[in-house]
């Protein structure tokens, strides 16, 4: 697995995730469980499979060809369509991933999330948008999941990615080792780097782990001088209020280093179909998302204290620079 690791996407033109146009790799497998987490898909170490109602015509084949009975008897198509059903294609306590519902279905209603991928094909999926990333000042984003917990294969890769000349971006929560940390980001161009929550009852909460070691390798990489961008989802009831985001700029500005620029992310809910197509509840499907404007007092916040803040992190976004 550690030479093949699973990848949900390599995902183009990106402009959210660092500068230019950005390619970007989503590694499957991750330590945290946000509530909020817009990649449901990259969360676990395994292949997942996703059930698309709205594709499934209902004809049975795959019930057909399941060899462990993993597949529920088909119901009329209108039926699982329906708002408020809880029909959901796999029973995923009998299924072994073998993969042969989703050959059997022609209609695309399965799909198989999580393919093994060698160095060498997600270098040369990568070499493949080298003029975008050459004319825009853009490059490759590494993303998961935590691209950390394949620390070696992702310190060859980005040696790999080095030897080419190309630009990288590490996308992490910071939830890891030093020892595997310190040489990832120190072949990184940028290192973009989550803020989940400043208190560790609440993170623990809202992600399943605890925030010192997170906090503590932000503390050790901005020693380094390690050029970070923060990226902070502004999430309804949980880092949305003004009071928040003061503590958050007090601690910002208590760290031995600098940060580049902080990112204020809107949350949004546009995700829901994942979850659906997973079978799996999400707790912040009912939640509205955060219009932009509404973080502008945030993001003033930011400027007037001297850190360089956006609103959605762009990467071709005019920076606003406060001074002093
Ligand atoms: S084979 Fe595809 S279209 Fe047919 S029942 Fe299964 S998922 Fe639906
Ligand atoms: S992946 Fe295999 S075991 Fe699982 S539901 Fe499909 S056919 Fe059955």
């Amino acid at each position: 697995m550690e030479n093949r690791p699973l990848v949900t996407q390599i995902q183009r033109f990106s402009v959210n995730d660092g500068p230019g146009f950005r390619t970007i790799v989503f590694f499957k497998g991750c330590p945290l469980r946000c509530q909020w987490c817009h990649n449901p898909e990259t969360q676990s170490f395994s292949p997942e499979i996703y059930w698309k109602s709205r594709l499934c015509v209902q004809c049975g084949h795959c019930f057909d060809v399941c060899p462990n009975q993993a597949v529920f008897p088909p119901i009329p198509p209108e039926e699982a369509q329906r708002e408020d059903s809880t029909y959901y294609k796999i029973d995923k306590a009998k299924c072994d991933k073998c993969m042969k519902c989703v050959e059997a279905c022609s209609y695309g209603a399965l799909e198989q999330v999580g393919k093994p991928m060698s160095m060498e094909e997600i270098v040369e999926e990568l070499e493949r948008d080298r003029p975008f990333y050459d004319n825009s000042g853009g490059g490759v984003t590494i993303s998961g999941g935590e691209p950390l917990v394949f620390g070696e294969f992702i310190r060859k890769l980005m040696d790999a990615l080095k030897a080419r000349n190309l630009h990288i971006c590490l996308d992490t929560s910071g939830h890891s080792p030093w020892e595997i940390l310190e040489p990832v980001a120190e072949r990184a161009d940028i290192i973009l780097y989550d803020l989940k929550h400043l208190d560790s009852d609440e993170h623990e909460r809202l992600t399943g782990v605890p925030n010192q070691l997170i906090l503590h390798n932000l503390q050790r990489l901005t020693a380094k001088g390690c050029r970070i961008w923060l990226r902070i989802v502004v999430l309804p009831g949980c880092t949305d209020s003004i009071d928040y985001h003061r503590r958050v700029v007090a601690f910002l500005r208590s760290l031995p280093g600098s940060l580049e620029r902080i990112d204020l992310l809107p949350f949004h809910n546009w995700c829901q179909d994942k979850y659906r197509w997973l079978g799996r509840p999400w707790s912040f499907g009912e939640t509205e998302s955060v219009h932009p404007d509404e973080v502008e007092p945030l993001l003033e916040l930011y400027l007037s204290a001297g850190l360089n803040a956006t609103i959605g992190g762009s990467g071709f976004q005019a920076q606003a620079t406060a001074s002093g």
